[in-house]
């Protein structure tokens, strides 16, 4: 049987609540798995298990695959689907609230991250997979396609945001696929992309990562004004004195957060701090 008959023969009612838009071409979801590059060595942590044709495709790739779903309605569908997966374990477990250390008992010390992500907490789930202390390969996700063009994007662009410099700090991103709404079922009103983010370990050497971070985040804090602006907002500090600092180092007083690369933003740290 394949995996639409398995839904059917089930009666399994979809959970718009829970972001549930299932991908059921075993030739894409093949694509996607070979797209994340993992191999028979390697482990890969699936979020979001679905009727499990992703988990599938992963199982026949990799060498162990560890499945979180939350919706404990699609057991039967998961056992029929996932019969001959002996790699496979799926665990009915809400991922964002487990903690590393219960999440790395099942998977183990360095794994790959998979996902056809449910959309409403696409953001918190790519985060907190960068930002654990686990170790994560990569993440090879599905994302709403404007998520993924904002997360790829380049500085002078209006897609360049607080999440570029937020993801660009841990991984190198990249778009694989485009994939049509058509795809999914039931057919969300958004297309979608897969994006592959690369974990880059200490990509960025910085003194004090949060406050970095708190950094690059105050340039988008309100987008139209300026760096100088933002930056006295975020961090009390004085615009005349900003404003010297960004003279002293060639950029305009009235430079705006959009304008200015992660390299310009290591070295203004640098200076300001
Ligand atoms: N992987 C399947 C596919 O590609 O067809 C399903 C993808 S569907 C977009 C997202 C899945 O994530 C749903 O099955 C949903 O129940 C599950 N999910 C939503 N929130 C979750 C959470 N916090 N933890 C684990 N799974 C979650």
């Amino acid at each position: 049987m394949n995996i639409k008959d398995i839904i059917i023969s089930n009666n399994f009612r979809y959970k718009k609540s829970l972001g549930q838009n299932f991908i059921t071409d075993m030739n894409l979801l093949r694509a996607v798995a070979a797209d994340s590059g993992a191999g028979k060595d390697d482990t890969v942590v699936e979020i979001g298990a679905g009727a499990g044709g992703l988990t599938l495709a992963l199982s026949e790739a990799a060498g162990k695959v560890c499945a979180f779903e939350v919706d404990n309605s699609l057991e039967s569908i998961l056992k029929e689907t996932l019969k001959d997966c002996a790699n496979t374990q799926v665990i009915f477990k809400d991922v964002l609230k487990m903690s590393d250390a219960e999440i790395a008992e099942i998977a183990g010390e360095s794994f790959c991250v998979a996902a056809n992500l449910p959309y409403y907490i696409t953001t918190p789930l790519i985060m907190r997979f960068l930002e654990s202390s686990l170790g994560v390969k990569s993440l090879t996700v599905m994302v709403q396609k404007e998520v993924a063009e904002r997360i790829t994007a380049r500085h002078n662009t209006k897609e360049y945001s607080s999440i570029t410099l937020a993801v660009d700090f841990y991984a190198d991103a990249e778009i694989k696929r485009i994939v049509g709404r058509n795809m999914f079922f039931p057919v969300p009103n958004v297309d979608s992309a897969l994006l592959k983010l690369t974990v880059v370990p200490d990509k960025y050497k910085v003194k004090n990562k949060e406050k970095f971070l708190k950094f690059l985040n105050s340039a988008f804090y309100m987008r139209r004004k300026t760096f100088a602006n933002n930056l006295n907002a975020v961090f009390g500090l004085e615009k005349e004195k900003i404003g010297q600092i960004l003279s002293d180092c060639g950029y305009s007083q009235s430079i705006r957060g959009e304008a200015l690369a992660m390299a310009d933003f290591l070295k203004l740290y640098e200076r300001i701090f």
